[in-house]
């Protein structure tokens, strides 16, 4: 049977990710590409544009195996034409991304914001397992999030929907965010907030700490070393996990008390710390959501890990 593929992309600061896909969400094949940011990424499009040429080759098929290519891009979307306001890190200004794409490839293209394809991704063929009503939070350097209310991603007005990092987490002397805002959820629940918060703990006591030694000797720390102390019963540690997932708890328990979820998927590499997260952050989401919401939703950890953007991208082509 002559099956047709969907292009799923990925584009990141540093590597774009691309797969072609069955219809059923199955990756036939994906590999990487380094993203060229030079000359303000201007060359993105045509790099993309080779490379499925290129693999196409390879694979010893024609262009006319691909239905089309779903593209995740990190900065809101503007939906009326597919272009990129601004991605500071790409270098990107207003920039005709969906355009230049079909220009390049001529096939069909769909864009949209990379942490609202992950979503999609989770809900197609990962921890969301096909339901309708799903949050979906990526635990990273920063803090992504996607909604997606009755199978439609929440976009808003002009694409800043599902900007679950910058809920306001802390009212007064907050630290400063990349958005501009002071006390967002980013700077607390991160890879980054983290870290902050455990090197401030550390300065702030002298309880001792595995972490402590860690930090003496090389100034920093990472979000990974302080979940593994957290597994070795470290005070501070364990401190700093307990305020993450109080932040967390309660900014997830307000968003599920407006939308009344089934399931929330929390993804990134912070989701990495597995139990260690997930078990106290459904303590404090349930002591903060409202019992019928909270009676609704299942919080699980991610499945896809890096390809539920190609995934979500893919499935976004097989809808248009
Ligand atoms: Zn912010």
């Amino acid at each position: 049977m002559y099956e047709k593929w969907l292009v799923g992309v990925d584009l990141g600061g540093t590597t774009i990710k691309i797969a072609f896909i069955s219809q059923h969400g199955e990756i036939i094949y994906k590999w990487e590409i380094p993203t060229n940011t030079k000359e303000k990424g201007q060359h993105i499009p045509t790099d993309i544009a080779k490379s499925i040429d290129q693999t196409l080759n390879k694979l010893n098929q024609n262009k006319s195996k691909l239905i089309g290519i779903g593209i995740g891009a990190p900065g809101p979307v503007n939906f009326r034409n597919g272009s990129i306001d601004v991605a500071v890190n790409l270098g990107w200004k207003n920039f005709h991304l969906k355009d230049l794409l079909e220009m390049e490839t001529s096939l069909p293209v769909v864009v949209e914001n990379d942490a609202n394809a992950a979503a999609i991704g989770e809900m197609w063929k990962g921890a969301g397992e096909g339901a309708k009503d799903l949050l979906c939070i990526t635990l990273g350097t920063g803090v992504g999030g996607g909604i997606i209310s009755n199978g439609e991603i929440v976009h808003g007005i002009n694409g800043a929907g599902g900007e679950i990092g910058h809920i306001t987490s802390v009212a007064e002397g907050g630290a400063p965010c990349n958005c501009g805002k002071k006390g967002c959820l980013e700077t607390i629940a991160s890879a980054t907030g983290i870290v902050r918060l455990a090197i401030q703990e550390l300065s702030s006591t002298s309880i001792p700490s595995v972490l402590r030694e860690v930090y003496n000797e090389h100034q920093t720390l990472s979000s990974k070393q302080v979940i593994e102390a957290v597994s070795q019963d470290d005070e501070i540690a364990k401190k700093v996990m307990e305020n993450v997932t109080f932040h967390l708890g309660i900014a997830l328990a307000n968003l599920a008390n407006g939308l009344n979820p089934e399931k929330i998927v929390i993804g990134g590499g912070v989701s990495k710390a597995g139990n260690i997260l997930l078990d106290p952050l459904k303590k404090h989401f349930a002591h903060f959501a409202f019992p019928r919401a909270l009676q609704g939703v299942e919080l699980a950890i991610a499945s896809l890990g890096n390809d539920a953007g190609v995934i979500g991208n893919a499935w976004l082509v097989k809808k248009s």
